[in-house]
């Protein structure tokens, strides 16, 4: 038997209904997503945040809800849960540039020792374990689009190599825990994602230029705007990830949406869908910002039978309607 296919006794086999779920950093935009998902498909949800970019309000509607838990609590430190579990989702980690560029050691400390005690946890329980990976560690990609054969073009010692180094770790570690130890692992590399619970001032493009165009303020474009991104809706990008824990594929995964756009055309269309008269600012590009991203979703087509569906303008009227609330 190879190191891959190695297994521990019980490892393959699901409990009884309801499968247990914990999903770490449950209380941010995706985290509170994925346990809303995973409560709607009869799982009994532990979340487990420390709060530093997420916020109780993202799960305050699940309060008094029988099958959730939430557990405030630093994933870098011992995760004890007395119950069993079924599935561990690792998605603690900041994620917009804004938040890792102020909390590099920290987002280093969960990527590598987060990743390490949810792994941990995911092996004393025999759960099966889902990464939370990023485009990012493709940096700025000299391959276009990205597949997931592509090593990446990362700038380990850059402002961004805080947040890009600590998921390629992260992918690492998840590797060498199913290779050495044979816990079940998914990897997901998130393409951008955008919705409904991000945070007004986290710094992203999509809530930045949604805030900006819905109080008449400037939008501000990154250098000429020429850079692309290719944005996903949440419920997409949920129901992908979804599907990839429950597949048989421990390689890494690309989910995203393809359509790409630049940053220019993006702030044009967020004029456009909310009818603001702000005007569009110049700013400097900052250091290391990828040129282009799009994903190569072939993998998720064939493997999961799963592609987007939510298109952009419809996407971003959910995103828009939310924000107006906000604002
Ligand atoms: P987010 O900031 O809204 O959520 C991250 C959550 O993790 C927050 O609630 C935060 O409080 C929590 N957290 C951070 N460090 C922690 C720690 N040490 N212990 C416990 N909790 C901790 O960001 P998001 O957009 O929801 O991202 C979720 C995950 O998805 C991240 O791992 C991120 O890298 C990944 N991802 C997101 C995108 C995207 O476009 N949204 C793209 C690529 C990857
Ligand atoms: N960006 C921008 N104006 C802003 C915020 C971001 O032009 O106010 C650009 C940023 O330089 C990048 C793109 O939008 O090229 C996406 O940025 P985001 O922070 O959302 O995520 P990234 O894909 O860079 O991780």
């Amino acid at each position: 038997m190879g190191k891959t296919a190695k297994k521990r006794a019980g490892q393959s086999t699901r409990r009884a209904e309801p499968p247990i779920s914990v999903v770490t950093g449950g209380a941010g935009f995706l985290g509170s997503h994925l346990v809303d998902y995973l409560l709607s498909k009869g799982h009994k949800v532990i979340a487990i945040d420390n709060l530093v970019t997420g916020t109780v309000e993202n799960i305050a509607h699940l309060a008094g809800h029988e099958r959730f838990r939430f557990i405030k609590q630093d994933v870098t430190e011992y995760l004890y849960l007395h119950e069993p579990v079924d599935y561990v989702w690792h998605f603690a980690s900041p994620a917009s540039p804004v938040d890792y560029l102020e909390l590099p050691i920290q987002t280093l400390k969960v990527g590598s020792l987060g990743t390490h005690k949810a792994l941990g946890l995911a092996k004393a329980k025999g759960a099966r374990f889902l990464l939370a990976s990023t485009s990012e560690i493709y940096g700025d990609p000299l391959v276009h689009p990205q597949t997931e054969e592509y090593w990446g073009n990362v700038n380990p010692v850059g402002l961004r190599g805080c947040y890009d180094e600590s998921k390629r770790f992260a992918e690492a570690m998840t590797m060498a825990y199913h290779r050495e130890h044979g816990v079940e692992t998914r990897i997901v590399r998130i393409f951008n994602t955008y919705g409904p619970r991000m945070r007004m001032n986290d710094g992203r493009v999509v809530p930045a230029f949604i805030s900006q165009a819905l109080q008449g303020r400037p939008l501000t474009v990154f250098g000429r705007g020429t850079q692309t991104r290719s944005f996903c809706y949440c419920s997409d990008l949920i129901e992908g990830i979804y599907r990839l824990m429950m597949s048989e594929h421990a390689e890494p995964v690309n989910i995203g949406n393809p359509h790409e756009i630049t940053v220019l055309e993006f702030a044009r269309e967020i004029l456009r869908l909310t009818g603001s008269r702000s005007r569009i600012v110049y700013k400097p590009l900052p250091a290391d910002d990828p040129r282009q991203r799009q994903p190569d979703i072939t993998r998720a087509r064939r493997w999961l039978g799963w592609e987007p569906r939510v298109s952009l303008s419809e996407g971003l009227e959910k995103t828009i309607s939310y924000f107006r609330g906000k604002v």
